[in-house]
């Protein structure tokens, strides 16, 4: 591969990132799905074709084959077919890989974000005596007032990523991220 060509392959790569990156959540429109961690990677492939990975946020998200479809119909709207669409589930997606300008978005938009992150690498604290029962979540705060009083009304709100809570003092009900 000559020098030119080289040069050609990676505007097309950035041209694909460009586009991919207003492609929104089908869920949740104002975040784009890169933000959300969806979007993995944008690259050549071996064979020389372009390669989009993305990564289903909980298994079954019927939102999935939705994603698949938008990606491809930017890819196709900026001419930048033939592509490859690759769904990969490992490692799985956590909510530690939605960006922090995501989840001032997901508040703004009356999602709660998820409190903290997983931290599934991490290792445990040696004081935690009692690892193998799960720390109880804090409560997250609406995200409407700001208001730390908040109560869970159902394990599941609009979807199952979301649990609904009710804020306490401004009475508003909202949709909390799980964290996953
Ligand atoms: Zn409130």
């Amino acid at each position: 591969m000559n020098a030119t060509m080289t040069a050609t392959a990676d505007a097309a790569i950035e041209r694909a990132r460009e586009v991919l990156e207003q492609v929104p959540d089908p869920e949740i429109p104002v975040v784009s799905i890169r933000e959300l961690g969806i979007l993995r990677d944008v690259r050549r492939a071996d064979d020389g074709q372009l390669e989009v990975v993305i990564t289903p946020t909980y298994s079954g998200c019927p939102a999935m084959s939705q994603i698949a479809e938008d990606v491809a119909h930017a890819l196709d709207a900026a001419g930048l077919a033939p592509y490859r669409i690759e769904t990969t589930l490992s490692p799985a997606w956590t909510t530690d890989w939605i960006t922090d300008d995501a989840r001032e978005k997901l508040r703004a938009y009356g999602i709660a974000p998820p409190t903290g992150r997983c931290g599934t690498t991490a290792a445990a604290p040696a004081e935690r005596p009692i690892a193998f029962i799960p720390k109880p979540l804090a409560a997250p705060a609406c995200p409407r007032c700001g208001s730390a009083h908040t109560e869970r009304l159902a394990q599941f709100g609009s979807t199952a990523c979301k649990a609904l809570y009710r804020c306490i003092d401004c009475r508003e009900p909202f949709d909390y991220f799980k964290p996953y």
